[in-house]
């Protein structure tokens, strides 16, 4: 039985063409060796799962192909290609910053680079995760990067490029990738689905790439993971079942209850989510999905695939101001519930906070009667007394003849005084805004 190979593994891209996203970087790359115009050091940067090592091997290919096509596509089938494909290419050194990141590491590729490659035209240097060298590290490398010989090549892949000394970095190509678009990888996953013989619906693949952020190295593994679940046709319901996430029917209760005003169902959702042995953060995720799609449909953006009336009618539930709010909620709280000593606790307050926005009276109400309540204060103040003015000259006797004379307006009716309940209320209205507003009103 032939030993199973995880998705990412399997179905990393061998040509240019496969890679996902990026096009425009896979473009330069492919235009500098038709063109011959490489540069002797490249960086590859991004966030985990964007393709930075992937795109460096194909690169390595690419370069040492012996027989490259006309679209500057590695053949796979020379002895080059197929070594670097293995991984054991004599040419091409993978080195992982990570863990080789003393300066002994770097005076090791200083002694070999000058030996001529073996098979193909290039020597070439593949160091992952490069922003963990050591200062001194890096100091060795700059001085073969300053005068590398004509058949050595340097590629960088790093997450965290503000680490990298600004003397390496401009002596590098610099490529940033960007996270890849659901839509792209939703496809990817289905041409995945395809090869495999797996029926799976396009919602269960929407909700992979969703949890993934645009990692197509994370959609893949938790497809795997899905997988190995074995049951077909795989649904958004077993994704849900599979990786621990809250089902959508939870996060409509969560609407229904703020609706209501019923704080219970914090607890009660809060307990669901724990007994299950649901992952708190794909729930927070989720979460936070939620209230995004009903901030973007209120604001007039089509929600997509199913639910669509359900969200529709959550959406009336909520103001925007609130929704606001709640993803600014949700947002701390992703930040503080790894470090809260009871997870259960925090969730359970997290949604108590969210169900308590439907009660709290939002900042632009609170203006607003601010605004009307000054209005009758003032109002009920006496005028200030007219300045005296000088006689008007006394018009000349006009004869007019009789036309029709409109009715004088009738008076303004009087202003109720403002009573000393309301000028309290004012005050206290006051003294609320003030704490909103966190201080501001007394800088005004
Ligand atoms: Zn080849």
């Amino acid at each position: 039985m032939s030993e199973y190979q995880v998705l990412a593994r399997k179905y990393r891209p061998q040509r240019f063409a496969d890679v996902v996203g990026q096009e425009a970087i896979v473009s330069t790359l492919i235009n500098a060796i038709r063109m011959h115009r490489t540069a002797h050091a490249y960086l590859f940067c991004g966030c985990r799962g964007t393709g930075k090592t992937t795109l460096a091997r194909l690169f390595s290919k690419a370069l040492n192909c012996s027989s490259l096509s006309n679209e500057g596509e590695p053949c796979n089938t020379c002895s080059s290609c197929k070594e670097i494909a293995a991984g054991h290419a004599m040419d091409v050194l993978e080195i992982d910053g990570a863990s080789h990141r003393g300066i002994e590491d770097i005076r090791q590729i200083n002694e070999t680079i000058g030996f001529m490659p073996t098979h193909g035209k290039y020597k070439i240097y593949l160091i992952d995760e490069v922003h963990m060298l050591t200062k001194e590290a890096f100091n060795a490398l700059l001085k073969t990067l300053e005068e590398p010989p004509a058949h050595a090549k340097f590629f960088f892949a790093t997450t965290e490029p503000h680490k990298i000394p600004a003397t390496i970095l401009s002596r590098c190509q610099r490529f940033n990738l960007g996270r890849i678009q659901y839509e792209k990888m939703c496809k990817k996953l289905a041409e995945i689905a395809t090869d495999l013989e797996l029926q799976v619906d396009n919602e269960a693949l929407l909700t992979l790439a969703e949890l993934s952020e645009g990692s197509l190295r994370d959609a893949q593994s938790l497809f795997d993971q899905v997988i190995a679940y074995q049951k077909t046709p795989i649904t958004q319901e077993v994704v849900i079942d599979v990786l621990g996430l809250p089902s959508r029917e939870t996060l409509f209760s969560l609407d229904e209850a703020g609706g209501k005003k019923d704080l219970t169902a914090a607890f009660l959702i809060a307990e669901e989510v724990f007994s299950a042995g649901k992952n708190l953060g794909f729930f927070l995720e989720e979460l936070t999905q939620h209230f995004r799609t009903l901030f973007l449909l209120k604001n007039g953006a089509p929600v997509q695939g199913r639910n669509q009336k359900q969200y529709a009618h959550s959406a009336q539930i909520y103001r925007n101001d609130q929704l606001l709010q709640i993803l600014e909620l949700v947002t701390e709280a992703t930040q503080t519930l790894k470090f809260a000593t009871s997870e259960k606790t925090a969730l359970e307050m997290l949604l108590l906070r969210i169900l308590r926005t439907h009660t709290r009276v939002s900042l632009d109400q609170l203006v607003e009667r601010l605004i009307s309540l000054e209005a009758r204060v003032a109002a009920d103040t006496p005028p200030p007394p007219p300045e005296p003015k000088k006689a008007p000259p006394k018009p000349k006797p006009v004869t007019i003849p009789k036309v029709h004379v409109e009715k004088s307006p009738p008076p303004a009716p009087k202003t109720k005084p403002v009573t000393v309940q309301e000028q309290n209320h004012y005050d206290t209205l006051m003294r609320f805004a003030a704490k909103e507003l966190n201080g501001a009103l007394k800088t005004i």
